[in-house]
């Protein structure tokens, strides 16, 4: 049972093959089961869980239906959930118990879908090996000590190992492409606006994106469908209809025209990666699709800008968390400076302390010429790039990350070195555009993804390109051994 996608979950459930409480507890019982080797949930719902499937069930019995009705998923731990944990992560935030909803959260309880837990991630959304949560590294279930990726890996490898079927994650500068190459899954991160971020625990207001984490474009289609839309709670949320993502499968790739920028294949590639890319490359070909070789030149410059305007907003989110409001507060404050420091040197881990610290450096009214202003020019050169090249390719096709999965630790004391395997995820959330990643193969037993990007609102392109992909190729079914 737990070897089915939302897709064959909602076929089964439409048939009466199983109702949603009887998958609900398979789920259940194998999380408990297999967990404790992956560390992927921070909370299991287990009551709200079996609450939602009874509900569901009912529903269906009434002759509702819908796609999300009845199916199990899990939310990353920084969507906000009535009354149950929301952690982010983080120590600061263990003791919180959100008061609302986030509006993600509140649209797939509406359709139907079953909540089982709260996914386990790096720190506030910092990182990409999912080593900065306070709760501890997540491991990936291709090999259990390598890393998952990160932000969301959590999601990921649950997902992966078939914990359940599809999770909720974002993507602020990669986190959900990067750990969907690292699991070999589909991951979304739509464009800037089209889901909303209300309820979403901050980390870079102007970059954050929620999406769908699964295991095949078409569930990512039916998982979208259920996050996305114009919220009024969200002054970036975009007003543009939504639609029918399940509907844009099927389109023919004859004729596409698929971009691949010269940039993308520098030193810096992994040659095993580099070849399982081109081999993505020649079967699009045979679906008809056309390729030119682009340019992006600003690329180059996206690291260190991304770097310096995510800790910049971060800097200014995370300052809410003083003490006061939210979260940890220190035992027996001397004065006000004191619980200030305190509550925030002891809530934080190192990685978001050392953001916070950059951040407030870049803002400060002696280097924000130097810094900031100028990643924010960087910023338009990196979406101009995207523009003129949207004017000659219909996508872009590239590798999702330049290495695959390190070993658990590996990059520990070299944050840079981590920074630097964002370099192909980055530039979209810098330009606010929607990317997707999905498997294309292995290196050493460890997963590999292509990252295709499209102009905004053309998720359904994106998801179409993956699934004509998957229908004639079989990387996505490749599951963990012990999974
Ligand atoms: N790895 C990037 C960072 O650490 C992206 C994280 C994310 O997308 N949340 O900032």
């Amino acid at each position: 049972m737990h070897q089915m996608t939302l897709a064959e979950i909602a076929r089964g459930l439409a048939d009466k093959k199983f109702s949603s409480e009887e998958l609900t507890k398979v789920l259940l019982a194998r999380i408990t089961q297999l967990d404790p080797q992956l560390n992927s949930f921070i909370s299991l719902t287990e009551e709200l869980a079996l609450e939602q499937a009874k509900a569901a069930d009912a529903r269906r019995a009434n002759g509702e239906i819908g796609a999300l009705l009845g199916a199990p998923i899990a939310h990353k731990d920084l969507f906000c959930t009535q009354g149950i944990r929301t952690s982010c992560g983080s120590k600061m935030l263990d003791n919180f118990k959100a008061p609302y909803d986030a509006t993600v959260v509140a649209k797939l309880a509406a359709a139907g879908a079953v909540t089982l837990g709260k996914t386990n991630m790096d720190e506030f959304a910092m990182g990409s090996a999912n080593e900065s949560s306070w709760y501890g590294a997540v491991k990936n279930p291709w090999n259990l000590e390598h890393v998952p990726g990160g932000s969301s890996g959590g999601s990921a490898a649950a997902v992966a190992a078939r914990l359940l079927p599809a999770a909720t994650a974002t993507d602020t500068g990669g986190s959900i492409r990067q750990p969907a190459a690292f699991t070999n899954l589909t991951g979304l991160k739509p464009t800037y606006g089209r889901v909303s971020r209300w309820g979403m625990i901050a980390y870079a207001s102007s970059l954050d994106q929620g999406g769908p984490l699964a295991r095949t474009a078409e569930d990512c289609a039916i998982l979208l469908q259920g996050m996305a839309g114009f919220d009024q709670n969200d002054s970036t949320s975009i007003d543009e209809p939504v639609p029918d993502y399940s509907a844009s499968l099927g389109d023919s790739l004859q004729g596409l025209r698929i971009g691949v920028p010269k940039e993308y294949f520098s030193a810096g590639l992994d040659p095993r990666i580099a070849e399982l890319i081109q081999n993505s490359i020649k079967e699009l070909q045979k679906l008809g699709a056309v390729i030119k070789e682009i340019s992006l030149p600003n690329m180059q410059h996206a690291i260190p800008a991304y770097y310096v305007i995510a800790p910049a907003e971060a800097s200014s989110n995370l300052s809410r968390f003083d003490g006061v409001r939210f979260g940890h507060r220190c035992e027996q404050p001397k004065d006000l400076i004191d619980l200030y420091k305190r509550s925030r040197g002891e809530g934080f881990g190192p990685e978001v302390q050392r953001r916070i610290m950059v951040g407030a450096y870049a803002l400060s009214a002696g280097y924000y010429d130097a810094y900031y202003l100028k990643a924010q020019k960087i910023r338009r050169l990196v979406k101009n790039d995207f523009m003129a090249a949207f004017n000659e390719v219909d996508i872009i096709l590239g590798p999702t990350t330049p290495n695959p999965a390190w070993k658990l630790g590996a990059k520990n004391s070299d944050p840079v070195a981590a920074y630097l395997e964002d370099v192909y995820t980055i530039t979209a959330n810098l330009a606010g555009l929607p990317g997707l990643s999905m498997p294309a193969g292995f290196v050493d037993g460890l997963p590999v993804g292509v990252q295709l990007l499209a102009p905004y609102f053309q998720e359904g392109r994106l998801l179409n390109v993956a699934h004509q992909y998957q229908l004639n190729t079989d990387w996505h079914t490749r599951t963990p051994t012990g999974f």
